[in-house]
């Protein structure tokens, strides 16, 4: 806290905010933070108590909308306005959706194109983006009443299998939402992140994330080593989940009639309310199973009852077909059951005992369950938007370097080896040459920045390559490489190519630097642009003319004898001219003088030159 932002657009301050990471679920969503005093994230939870939101959205006959409980509430009662599982429907066409059609009980526009769908309701249409963007909006709205301030930052959880257009679709959500999406990430990848798994560096951990949610069922196998997370294989089925056990007790009570002998209508067209109640019971029911053997519940008027047993003798099929999925994930990943290090449940239906027994069984050890599993995927978003705000330097999650990194060269210029936005891995190298005679070591001081000199940019690292042996300057071939590895470590090495004298060193970039600052570093070098190109021209300037006086220099001492005492007397005067000029500071000046002082030395240099020196200056820069 207490950290001033520049926005890169504006140019205008603002103040540091939090960013959110946000779970946009098939049934329910939810937003949380990494609170600032515990550091430990946390599901936004209102007065109410209750972090999740379902994922519905209501439209009256004026288009007026609202989202969650209250929506979920008219769900039954008015279906072609009551919009759920939108997210199913992001990134598709008709024809992606059109053997699904069936699920959903409000209208789908079939236009018979691959164009994206839309929703209709009234005489109105919606794209699932925009009914996501509803969902988002009430979030944000939540966040920032608990917070008390804005939020337009945040990280946005998509299933592993999301494909591009359904992740695009995402992000637009959320600018519609008025937020700004910094990263999109796994769930899984935010479920293990939660957990804290594969936090550490130099930690390798194969994850099997077993996510049960409402409607949809996916097992995820994910490697983790050093911060890069990668997926090997995910499996599932789009059309299972805890929506399903609620409609096998449901009809569970409608073919066996209560103790009472009253019958709540077999088989029988329910009317709308008591369809209502109906489902609300038995999902009701399926919660209470998780902590006790029995429940017992009434159904206008009606007695019912069911048992933890009798439960999970309805639902073993459906867990026996998320068996089978891990079976398959496994398969892909090409691994055995053992090499799996931990299993992480995600979603409200890995609460039901059947479900966690069997997936513990299966892998042979025991579970993560100790967060909250339909909180989990949230707060691995909140762990992954802390790490984007720079508050978390322990972690770290990469795939682009956001400056460039480069060296200091002659004259405190930035000599750029790896730009930025660079995917890592990624290595680049150069070759530097000495610029004295004799040169036993050179100073390799390492920089991240857009600024042209260094004395603008961060410094890194800095090591000295000794033990070159001795030869003229320009001879020794000084090769400088570059190397981010995927765990993002900057290893720097030069080595000096004639000798194989080689020096090394490993340099961690992104540490310390919090977003804002990288964005600083950028905003400077835009509105220095101007003055940096100045400086560069007159660095490079003087550099060049600094080099043509020690030549010089060196030639007269070395070869005194070959010239006349007048052209001595000249090449000095020419010196001492272009020495004023580098005093001065005057970039012309310099180049004029430097051009002068060579065309009197050139007929005497080439006299003696000696070629390989001449070789050897060519192309290359000095450090
Ligand atoms: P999604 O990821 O699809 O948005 P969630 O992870 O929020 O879904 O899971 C919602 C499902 O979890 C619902 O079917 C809900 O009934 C179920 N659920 C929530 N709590 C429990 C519980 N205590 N026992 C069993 N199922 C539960
Ligand atoms: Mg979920």
């Amino acid at each position: 806290m207490g950290k001033v932002a520049i926005n890169l657009v504006t140019g205008s301050l603002q103040q540091e905010e939090t960013i959110v990471g946000i779970d946009l679920g098939t049934t329910n969503s939810l937003v949380a933070i990494v609170r600032g005093d515990t550091h430990q994230p946390i599901a936004l939870k209102e007065i109410d108590g209750l972090a999740l939101v379902p994922s519905i959205v209501h439209f009256d006959v004026y288009g007026n909308t609202t989202v969650g409980n209250p929506a979920r509430e008219l769900l039954i009662a008015q279906p072609e306005r009551t919009i759920y599982s939108a997210k199913r429907l992001m990134g598709k066409s008709y024809q992606d959706v059109s053997h699904d059609a069936g699920f959903f009980a409000y209208n789908i526009i079939d236009d018979d194109t691959d164009a994206l769908v839309k929703v209709q309701v009234g005489q109105k249409f919606y794209s699932p983006i925009e009914l996501s963007s509803y969902i988002l909006k009430e979030l944000k709205k939540r966040a920032e009443h608990i917070l008390k301030t804005t939020v337009t930052k945040a990280v946005i959880t998509v299933p592993a299998y999301f494909n591009d257009a359904q992740r695009q679709a995402t992000r637009d959500a959320g600018r519609l939402a008025g937020l700004d999406v910094l990263r999109i990430i796994n769930e899984p990848t935010a479920a293990s992140l939660a957990y804290g798994l594969g936090a550490k560096q130099n930690e390798e951990k194969t994850i099997a994330v077993y996510d049960l949610g409402g409607g949809t069922f996916d097992i995820s196998i994910l490697t983790i080593s050093n911060g890069i997370f990668e997926v090997l294989s995910t499996h599932g089925d789009t059309y299972l989940g805890g929506d399903d056990m609620d409609n096998l007790i449901a009809r569970f009570w409608q073919e066996t009639p209560g103790e009472g002998d009253t019958d709540i209508g077999i088989g029988s067209s329910l009317d709308r309310s008591l369809m209502q109640q109906l489902r609300i019971t038995a999902e009701e029911a399926k919660k209470h199973l998780t902590n006790n053997e029995v429940f017992e519940g009434n159904i206008n008027g009606t007695a019912v009852r069911i048992t933890r047993q009798e439960f999970n003798d309805l639902i073993q099929p459906l867990v026996d077909r998320t068996i089978e999925s891990c079976q398959s994930a496994m398969q892909d990943a090409g691994l055995k059951n053992e090499q799996i290090d931990a299993i992480v449940m995600v979603g409200g239906s890995t609460r039901v005992p059947l479900v966690k027994e069997s997936v513990s069984a299966f892998f042979g050890k025991e579970v993560h369950d100790s967060l909250n599993p339909d909180e989990v995927v949230a707060l691995g978003a909140a762990v992954q938007a802390d790490i984007l705000a720079g508050n978390n330097t322990e972690m770290l999650l990469l795939d682009v370097t956001p400056l460039s990194l480069g060296i200091e060269t002659m004259g405190g210029l930035m000599d750029v080896l790896i730009p930025r936005n660079s995917k890592i891995p990624t290595k680049a190298g150069r070759q530097y040459t000495t610029q004295k005679d004799g040169q036993p070591g050179m100073r390799i001081s390492v920089f991240q920045g857009e600024r042209d000199l260094v004395q603008d940019n961060r410094k890194l690292a800095e090591f000295s390559l000794t033990g070159i042996p001795g030869m003229p300057a320009g001879l020794p071939k000084v090769e400088v490489t570059f190397l981010i590895d995927a765990d993002g470590i900057l290893k720097v090495s030069a080595t000096e190519l004639r000798s194989g004298v080689a020096q090394s060193i490993d340099v961690k970039p992104q540490y310390g630097l919090t977003d804002e600052e990288v964005e600083k570093m950028l905003l400077d070098s835009l509105t220095h642009a101007k003055d940096d190109i100045k400086t560069r021209a007159l660095v490079e300037a003087t550099t060049e003319a600094q080099q043509m006086l020690d030549t010089t220099e060196k030639f007269l001492t070395k070869h005194r004898g070959l010239l006349a005492d007048e052209e001595v007397e000249l090449t000095q005067n020419r010196m001492d001219q272009l020495r004023e000029a580098i005093n001065a500071k005057d970039k012309d000046r310099i180049q004029q003088e430097t051009e002068v002082l060579n065309d009197v030395s050139r007929p005497y240099a080439e006299r003696v030159m000696d070629a390989a020196l001449k070789d050897a200056m060519k192309g290359k820069k000095v450090i």
